[in-house]
């Protein structure tokens, strides 16, 4: 996909194109974007859905929230406009990962429906899969994996989602999970099956 943002400076063609890559690999490159509240399962679920199809030859990826916070993204906070830019630039990462030919699993809270939707938009229709994560915030707020929904009500964490800051539900997600009645597996199977339907996957 070509960009055209800019004036100033001029694409470069490459020789070894997306699908040279996605015929050595003998599957395509997609997004699959996680979304939901803290707790809901996100990670666990990208994790399960990677090693599934790693364990079938698929060539995967998992961006995490929490873990790129630490690297590319350390020089960002929580506020509206930090958490956009969070956002927009682990979208062109993905982007990069899906014309690579690989199977990228974002698992960010992305509680801004404008901020997913750019991410969205700057990939080919095909290519990226919203997968809403959703569990109830009693639920999520009960697992509490890391602890930080009880640090938010301590009033220790600001602008925490779901406490303190809004989560703008998906409207239309390609894929809509209820992880409270559905086990990480078979929300793993269900994104697996929706990457066959589309031929991304065999
Ligand atoms: P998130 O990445 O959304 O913050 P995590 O995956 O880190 O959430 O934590 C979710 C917690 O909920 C984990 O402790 C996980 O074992 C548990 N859990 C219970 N049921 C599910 C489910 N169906 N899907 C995913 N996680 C689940």
């Amino acid at each position: 996909m070509k960009r055209q943002d800019r004036s100033d400076v001029t694409w470069h063609y490459h020789r070894i194109e997306r699908s040279d890559r996605e015929r050595m690999l003998g599957h395509k490159g997609a997004t699959v974007w996680l979304t939901g509240l803290s707790g809901s399962g996100k990670s666990t679920i990208a994790d399960t859905a990677s090693c599934m199809l790693h364990d079938s030859g698929v060539l995967t990826a998992v961006l995490d929230g929490d873990n790129i916070r630490h690297g590319l993204n350390r020089d960002l906070g929580f506020s509206p406009e930090d958490r956009q830019e969070n956002i927009r630039r682990i979208g062109e990462v993905a982007r990069l990962l899906t014309g690579i030919g690989i199977v990228n699993f974002v698992a960010f809270i992305s509680p801004y429906r404008k901020d997913r939707d750019l991410a969205r938009s700057i990939q080919e229709q095909d290519d990226f899969i919203e997968v809403y994560v959703d569990a109830p915030l009693e639920v999520a707020e009960q697992r509490d994996p890391k602890g930080l929904y009880a640090k938010a009500r301590a009033g220790e964490i600001p602008s925490f989602t779901g406490i303190s800051a809004p989560y703008e539900e998906p409207l239309a997600p390609e894929i809509h999970l209820h992880t409270e009645k559905q086990d990480p597996e078979e929300c793993a199977r269900q994104i697996i099956e929706a990457l066959r339907e589309r031929g991304i996957v065999r």
